[in-house]
């Protein structure tokens, strides 16, 4: 413990982002430079408890080991800090940017203080390592002779493409899109996580440990880019389906065909693949400049949407949350070291405050009918306000103007034809049919972890997954495994 009394000393302060006028203008990330002195009192505020409910039960699902890093940070010893992050984390500049600290939701000092900035702390030491070059390809020294194809290269494939690789297997990731990493790539917009700068430098830097990436590679699909996947099992001794949840939540209400209504995944995929193709010089990609949008549903594909919207220069912005807006404190129900379900303004809704006078969430409101004119051009959409219990108020009917809306209600299940070729099991859910023990789904040598597996979540149990079923696959191929769960 760095300084015993730094609880009482100091307050929470987290990093600022950069200032909202000014980040809206570009797609560069929002964060601000790491002050190592700040962070230094950050650490100090950690009181390393006795039991660390930050990194077990409802706090880090990787059990990263915060206290010691903490300390580390806080004696200045960086790089020790930097060892003891990626004993547990293969990505921390992952998590670092985009997790939403569950680990800070179980801080004990979050009792009756505020939590202490582990996110902000996890961030700035990986940055140092990466800028100080002691993050290094480390490939295996021995190989063990068996091969491993993993399907999809979000954090979970790549997560278990690490560790599989450090155990000494070939591995092989196949990704349908056209660059790997998943929703790093082309689902969390570039103003939260790089893509140059942060998700192809740790790509990068996997090739060079010996991972192969097939990108274009529609496994079990049937188009141009298909790849037979029982061909992919008879020549793998393991493959792993880490295919992510996919499939998009829709809203079938009148007036739902037709232009102007998109898919918020539709949105940000495009917007990510033409920034990065040609800063946007193609023009391929949905744009929001001068036009009314409606962002339907919240989360943090919601936010993504609002701050994509924001960005292109769009004329206005309102965001629909069907649900209550949340207590500023945590309710009685839901007590430390619950995740605290309390109103909170994201990135994005910072954002749309500065530049049009308030937050974008309106709450407890149902959506009813898509409005368009003859020529089916969109020209708003009527709603009803609702209840606690989703029951809807009458006399609350209301029509907004909007040029565009994005559906962003949350995804339901994986694709499914990879599992339909090959007669797996799912779930009622239509999850892929696999236990957290053994990861094996119903076809031989065929495994499935994190999204497909469970449903969308995050990107820190999409990585705890990744490097969990790494292990029960090492074990299946070797016998017993080196590998932490
Ligand atoms: C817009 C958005 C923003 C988000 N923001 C956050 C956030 O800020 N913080 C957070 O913690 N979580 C966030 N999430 C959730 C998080 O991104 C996911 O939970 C996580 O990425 C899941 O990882 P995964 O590896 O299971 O799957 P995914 O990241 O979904 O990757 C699956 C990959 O498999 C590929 N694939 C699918 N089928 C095939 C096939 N047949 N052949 C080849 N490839 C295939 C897909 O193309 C995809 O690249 C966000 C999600 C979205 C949609
Ligand atoms: S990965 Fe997430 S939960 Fe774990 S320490 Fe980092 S911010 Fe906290």
């Amino acid at each position: 413990m760095g300084k015993p009394t730094g609880f009482k000393e100091f307050s929470r302060q987290t990093e600022p982002y950069r200032v909202e006028t000014d980040r809206i203008l570009d797609f560069e990330e929002i964060y601000t430079e790491h002050d190592e002195s700040h962070l230094k009192t950050q650490g100090a505020r950690c009181m390393d408890c006795g039991v660390p409910f930050c990194q077990s039960g409802n706090g880090c699902p990787i059990h990263n080991l915060i206290p010691e890093w903490n300390d580390l940070v806080y004696r200045g010893r960086w790089r020790d800090a930097l060892d003891r992050l990626h004993k547990t984390n293969n990505f921390p500049e992952f998590t670092g940017r985009v997790c939403p600290a569950p680990c800070e939701g179980a801080c004990v000092l979050g009792i009756t203080d505020p939590a202490v900035t582990i996110k902000n702390i996890e961030n700035a030491i990986i940055d140092r390592g990466f800028a100080e070059g002691w993050v290094m390809a480390n490939p295996p020294a021995q190989r063990t002779g068996k091969q491993v194809a993993i399907i999809g290269s979000g954090p979970c494939g790549l997560a278990a493409a690490a560790q599989l690789n450090r155990a000494g297997h070939a591995v092989t990731v196949y990704e349908r899109a056209d660059r790997p990493g998943g929703l790093l790539m082309y689902g969390i917009p570039n103003m939260k996580l790089d893509k140059k700068e942060v998700v192809e430098r740790r790509i990068n830097l996997m090739r060079d440990e010996g991972i192969n990436f097939v990108v274009n590679a529609d496994v079990g699909g049937s188009g141009d880019n298909a790849v037979d996947v029982e061909q992919l099992i008879r020549d793998n001794d393991a493959v792993l389906l880490a295919t992510g949840a996919t499939l998009a939540r829709d809203l079938p209400i009148p007036g739902r065909e037709g232009p102007g209504v998109h898919l918020a995944m539709e949105f940000l995929t495009a917007n990510t693949k033409s920034l990065l193709d040609s800063n946007h010089e193609d023009g391929n990609y949905i744009s929001a400049k001068d036009k009314n949008v409606i962002v339907i549903g919240g989360g943090d594909t919601g936010t993504d949407c609002i701050g994509t919207s924001l960005r292109h220069g769009c004329k206005s912005l309102v965001n629909f949350e069907l649900l209550p807006k949340p207590p500023a404190e945590r309710a009685d129900n839901n007590p430390w070291p619950l995740w605290p379900r309390i109103y909170r303004v994201d990135y994005g809704h910072a954002e749309a405050a500065a530049k049009f006078g308030d937050d974008p969430r309106v709450f407890q409101i149902m959506s009813k009918e898509f409005v368009r004119d003859d020529s089916g051009k969109l020209l708003g959409i009527k709603t009803v306000n609702v209840d606690e219990n989703i029951k809807e108020i009458p006399g609350t009917e209301k029509t907004w103007e909007a040029d565009l809306i994005f559906l962003s209600m949350g995804f339901l299940q994986p694709e499914h034809y990879i599992n339909e070729s090959l007669g797996m099991d799912t779930d009622d859910r239509g999850n892929f049919v696999a236990n957290k023990e053994d990861f094996r789904t119903s076809v031989p040598k065929v495994y499935a972890a994190a999204d497909c597996r469970r449903g969308q979540d995050l990107v820190v149990r999409a990585i705890n997954e990744g490097r969990e079923a790494a292990r029960a696959i090492d074990i299946d191929l070797m016998g017993s495994s080196q590998l932490p769960g």
